[in-house]
C-alpha cells in the first residue's frame, strides 16, 4: 500500500532526508508549518552514517563537524547540547607526509623556521607574503593557482594539494577558489596578504567573543545522532522514508509524485524544498511537459571516495597518534589520500586497549583505486600504514564504504551549475534548493543551508497569505 497523504491541506514537501533536508523540516515545522520529508532510501541522515559493532564507532561517511553558530543554533532547539562531544586537545596537531614519512604541520613562527617540510626558499617566501600588495582582480582563480602566485609551487604540492584531498577528495588545479573557498577569496580579494587577512579574520573571531580557530566536534554515539534527533522532533507522519520523488508539476498546489514500494502516488503542496544530490536535480522533471531544467547538473563531478576503518591493538602501531591524522601529497606517490586517527579525536571510538584509523582513497586523484574491491584495496592501504605509521600485523577490526558518488567539486566555472539552480528557482514559484550542492559541502554549510531553506520558503508563504 501507498502510505496515505498526512492530512496537511498542502504544506510544504521536503525532498532528501539528510542533514540539509531535516534541518530545513524541523525548522519549518518549529515554525508551525505542515511538511513532508521525502527520502529515497530506508535510513535518514544522507551521508551521515554512523554504524556501532564490537565496541568500535565507525562512522562511513563524515567523521565530525566544526563548532559554529548554526550548530550552536540547531543542538540548542534540539536539546542535543549535552551530547555534544569535543575533540581531544591532541587533535590539534596535524600531520603531512614527505619523503615517505610523517611530518607536524607547524604551528606557529618558530616551528615552520624549523621545519622540514619546506625548503628555505619556500619559508623565506612565506615570511615575505604579509608584505604582498597585489590583490586579485575579479576573475576566479583556481585554488593553485590563487597560492602560487602568494606561496609559490612547493606549497601548492606539500600543504595545498594534500589538504583538498581531505577537505574535497579533489584537484586543487580544478577548484574555484572563489565557491569551493569563499572565505579565503574574500580574504584574497580585501587584503594584499593571505597571512594578513587570516590573521585579521582571526582577531575579528577574538572580537566576535569565538574561539580564534574553531573546535572540532561530534557526539558520543556519533554523528548519526544529529539526524535521528531531528528525525524524532518531528512527528513521525511527516517523514516518508522508501519513498523517491520522481517528478514535480508546478503550480498552486504543486503536484508532487513519489515512489514508495514501485507504487507511484501523487500529492500537492503549497511550496517544495529539494535537497538532493546533483544527480536527482538533474534528472528531476519540473513541469507537465517533462522537461527537466536543472538538466545541466549532470556534468557536476562527483568522484568516488572508499573509506576504510581499521581497529588495532595498540601495540600494533608504532606511532604515537598524537594528533588529527596526516594527509599525502600527491607527490608522494601513495594509495592513500589521507587517514584520520579516529581514536585520538574522540577515544571511544575504539575498544580500550586499541585504536582506530579512518581511511580515504580515491577522489579526483586515484578514482579508479576507490572503485576496487575491498579486498584488493585493503593490502594496498595496509602497505601504506605500515610504511608510515609502523603498522603491525592485519587489522583486529576492518569495515570499508564505497561512495559511488562522494563530494561535488566546486570547480572553476561552477557558476553554470548555480545559475541554473537559481533560474529554476526564479521560473518556478514555491520552489526552493539548497545542500551541499548549492550552499558549500561541509556539515556546518549543510545546516545553515537548511536554515536558510526554511526562511526563504516561510517567507514565500507569508507573502502569498
Ligand atoms: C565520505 C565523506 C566524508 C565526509 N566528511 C565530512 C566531514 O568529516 N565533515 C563535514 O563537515 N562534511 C563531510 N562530508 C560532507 C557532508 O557529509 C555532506 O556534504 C553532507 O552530509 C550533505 O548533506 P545533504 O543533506 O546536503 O545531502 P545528502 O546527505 O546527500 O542527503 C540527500 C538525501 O537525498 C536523498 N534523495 C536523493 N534523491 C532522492 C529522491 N529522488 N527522492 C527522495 N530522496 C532522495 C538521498 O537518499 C539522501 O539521503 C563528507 C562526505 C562524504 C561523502
Amino acid at each position: 500500500m501507498f502510505p496515505p497523504s498526512p492530512d496537511n491541506k498542502y504544506g510544504i514537501a521536503i525532498v532528501g532526508g539528510g542533514v540539509t533536508g531535516l534541518t530545513a523540516a524541523w525548522k519549518l515545522h518549529a515554525q508551525g508549518h505542515r511538511v513532508t520529508v521525502f527520502e529515497q532510501s530506508d535510513r535518514l541522515g544522507g551521508a551521515i552514517s554512523t554504524m556501532h559493532r564490537d565496541g568500535w564507532l565507525v562512522e562511513h561517511g563524515p567523521n565530525s563537524l566544526m563548532e559554529s553558530t548554526p550548530l550552536d543554533v540547531l543542538l540548542t532547539e534540539l536539546g542535543l547540547q549535552a551530547e555534544r562531544q569535543y575533540a581531544t586537545p591532541a587533535a590539534k596537531n596535524r600531520y603531512l607526509v614527505r619523503d615517505g614519512r610523517l611530518v607536524p604541520v607547524p604551528l606557529g613562527p618558530h616551528q615552520l623556521v624549523s621545519t622540514p617540510l619546506f625548503s628555505l626558499r619556500t619559508k623565506l617566501r612565506i615570511l615575505a607574503e604579509p608584505f604582498a600588495r597585489a590583490r586579485v582582480g575579479p576573475a576566479d582563480l583556481s585554488l593553485a593557482a590563487l597560492v602560487r602566485g602568494h606561496f609559490g609551487q612547493e606549497i601548492v604540492d606539500y600543504a595545498i594539494n594534500p589538504l583538498v584531498a581531505g577537505i574535497y577528495a579533489g584537484d586543487p588545479e580544478k577548484l574555484s577558489t572563489k565557491y569551493a573557498f569563499p572565505r579565503l577569496w574574500e580574504v584574497a580579494q580585501t587584503h594584499g596578504s593571505l597571512i594578513r587577512g587570516q590573521i585579521a579574520a582571526m582577531k575579528a573571531r577574538r572580537a566576535r567573543g569565538e574561539k580564534p580557530v574553531a573546535r572540532i566536534v561530534s557526539f558520543a554515539r556519533g554523528l548519526q545522532t544529529l539526524p535521528n534527533a531531528l528525525a524524532a522532533a518531528l512527528p513521525p507522519a511527516t517523514i516518508r522514508t522508501r519513498t523517491a520523488v520522481v517528478s514535480l508539476t508546478p503550480g498552486r498546489p504543486w503536484k508532487l509524485v513519489s515512489r514508495h514500494d514501485g507504487l507511484a502516488g501523487t500529492d500537492e503542496f503549497d511550496a517544495i524544498v529539494l535537497a538532493v544530490p546533483a544527480a536527482t536535480l538533474a534528472q528531476l522533471p519540473i513541469g507537465s511537459s517533462g522537461a527537466r531544467p536543472l538538466a545541466p547538473l549532470e556534468q557536476v563531478e562527483y568522484p568516488p571516495v572508499a573509506s576504510l576503518f581499521f581497529g588495532f591493538r595498540r601495540d600494533q602501531v608504532a606511532h604515537p597518534l598524537d594528533g588529527f591524522g596526516a594527509l599525502v601529497p600527491e607527490v608522494e606517490g601513495r594509495s592513500v589520500l589521507g587517514v584520520l586517527f579516529s581514536s585520538t579525536l574522540f577515544p571511544e571510538r575504539a575498544p580500550a586497549g586499541h585504536v582506530a584509523l579512518t581511511v580515504y582513497v580515491g577522489g579526483t586523484r586515484q578514482p579508479d583505486l576507490a572503485r576496487l574491491a575491498p579486498e584488493e584495496l585493503r593490502p594496498r592501504v595496509l602497505a601504506d600504514l605500515r610504511e608510515l605509521l609502523g603498522v603491525r600485523g592485519d587489522p583486529v577490526f576492518s569495515h570499508a564504504t564505497f561512495w559511488p558518488h562522494a563530494i561535488p567539486q566546486y570547480n572553476l566555472g561552477y557558476e553554470r551549475f548555480l545559475d541554473a539552480i537559481t533560474l529554476a528557482e526564479t521560473q518556478h514559484g514555491g520552489l526552493f534548493i539548497g545542500g551541499h550542492v548549492r550552499d558549500g559541502i561541509s556539515l556546518v554549510n549543510c545546516i545553515a543551508a537548511g536554515g536558510r531553506l526554511a526562511e526563504v520558503a516561510s517567507q514565500y508563504l507569508a507573502s502569498r497569505a
